[in-house]
């Protein structure tokens, strides 16, 4: 997903494809609450062009990973 699809769904949400390392943000896939130094760049959601991933947790971005390469 991008950005503006993920806003319209958690109008609540913080998500950032950059950011200073100290912003707390939401990760984009689960919404749990994260330092944006801590995240990971997210191989499934994106800002509005498609140049940067999202911050996401590490428990989503390595569940995503996992998923990829068993697929291929
Ligand atoms: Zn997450």
């Amino acid at each position: 997903m991008i950005k503006t699809e993920i806003m319209a769904k958690h109008p609540n949400w913080v998500v950032a494809g950059y950011a200073d390392l100290d912003t707390t943000v939401n990760c984009a896939n689960c919404g749990r609450a994260l330092k944006y130094g801590d995240g990971y760049t997210s191989r499934q959601h994106f800002t509005d062009n498609g140049a940067f991933g999202l911050c996401e947790c590490g428990t989503c971005y390595f569940a995503q990973l996992k998923k990829e390469l068993a697929t291929g």
